[in-house]
C-alpha cells in the first residue's frame, strides 16, 4: 500500500561541484526526470550554489535545500549565512546532520535554533538525528534518537511541528563513517516507529500519522527500494549516490515505480 503522504527524493551534494558542475548536473538531471506531485525531488548543492541554482531550476520539477546556515538572522558573524538570506533561493534546509554535530561540533542547542530559524522564515527543515556505532553497541539507540529529536523540537509549537521532516540517519550507515555498514530495513523500520511515537507523545497521534519520516543512511541505485518499502518510510536522504547523474535518477525511478 503507497503512503498517503508524499515521497522525498533528496541529494545531499556535501562539499562537491563547483556553480558551474552544479548547473551542468541540474541540466541533465531536468532533462531525464519527470516528477509528479507525490514525488519531491530536493537538491542541496553547496551554499554557493544556491543563488545560481535558483534562477536555472524549474521549481515545480525539483526544489532546493540549503545544507547548512547560521541561526541568526543578520548581524556580525563572520564567515556565517543566514537563512532569511537565502530563503528565496530554497525551499528546505537540512539541518542537524551528524557531519555538522560530530565534525563541527554543533549542539542540540545550535539544532534546536536552526530548525527554529528555518520555520520563522519560511522554509522547511529536515531534521537529521540518529545514534552512533557507539551508542548502539552500548543499547542507547533509543535513547539517542529520543533526545535529538525532543532537542531539535524544543522550540517548535503543534502549530509548526508538521512543516518539519525528520531524516533518520543511523550515523554508522554513512559512508563518510569509518567502516560504515549498510543498515537492516528491521532497524530502520524501528527507528521510524520510535520517532512516530515519541511526536505522537509530545504533539499527538494526528501530527504523528502526518509528518514525514526519511531514512537518511547510504543508500544506492540497488538498495534504494528495498528502503522505500519500509513502511512509515517517506523517502531518502541521499549522500554520495546523488553525485552521479545515473546512480541518483535510478533512486528517483525507483522511488516512482514505488508509488505507483
Ligand atoms: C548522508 O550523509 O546523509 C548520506 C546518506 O551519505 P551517504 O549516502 O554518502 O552515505
Amino acid at each position: 500500500m503507497t503512503s498517503p503522504r508524499k515521497t522525498y527524493i533528496i541529494a545531499n551534494w556535501k562539499m562537491n561541484f563547483t556553480p558551474g558542475q552544479a548547473s551542468l548536473y541540474l541540466q541533465r538531471l531536468s532533462n531525464r526526470v519527470q516528477t509528479s506531485r507525490d514525488l519531491q525531488v530536493i537538491l542541496a548543492p553547496s551554499t554557493i550554489s544556491l543563488q545560481p541554482l535558483s534562477l536555472q531550476i524549474n521549481r515545480r520539477q525539483f526544489k532546493l535545500a540549503a545544507q547548512n546556515f547560521y541561526w541568526r538572522d543578520f548581524g556580525p558573524y563572520t564567515g556565517e549565512t543566514a537563512i532569511s538570506q537565502i530563503r528565496s533561493f530554497v525551499d528546505y534546509a537540512i539541518v542537524g546532520h551528524s557531519e555538522r554535530r560530530y565534525l563541527f561540533h554543533e549542539s542540540e542547542q545550535d539544532i534546536a535554533a536552526k530548525v527554529a530559524a528555518a520555520i520563522r522564515n519560511g522554509v522547511t527543515p529536515i531534521l537529521c538525528i540518529g545514534e552512533t556505532s557507539f551508542e548502539r553497541k552500548n543499547g542507547e539507540t533509543k535513547s539517542a534518537i529520543s533526545a535529538q529529536l525532543h532537542e531539535g523540537l524544543h522550540d517548535i509549537s503543534a502549530e509548526d511541528v508538521d512543516k518539519v521532516i525528520i531524516a533518520y540517519e543511523p550515523v554508522w550507515a554513512i559512508s563518510s563513517t569509518k567502516n560504515a555498514r549498510p543498515a537492516k530495513p528491521a532497524d530502520i523500520a524501528d527507528a521510524q516507529d520510535l520517532i512516530r511515537k515519541q511526536i505522537a507523545r509530545l504533539y499527538g497521534k494526528a501530527t504523528a500519522e502526518k509528518i514525514s519520516v526519511l531514512y537518511g543512511g547510504s543508500v544506492n541505485a540497488d538498495t534504494a527500494a528495498g528502503y522505500l518499502a519500509i513502511p512509515g518510510i517517506d523517502g531518502l536522504l541521499v549522500g554520495d549516490a546523488s553525485l552521479v547523474g545515473d546512480s541518483f535518477c535510478s533512486i528517483i525511478e525507483a522511488a516512482k515505480r514505488y508509488q505507483e
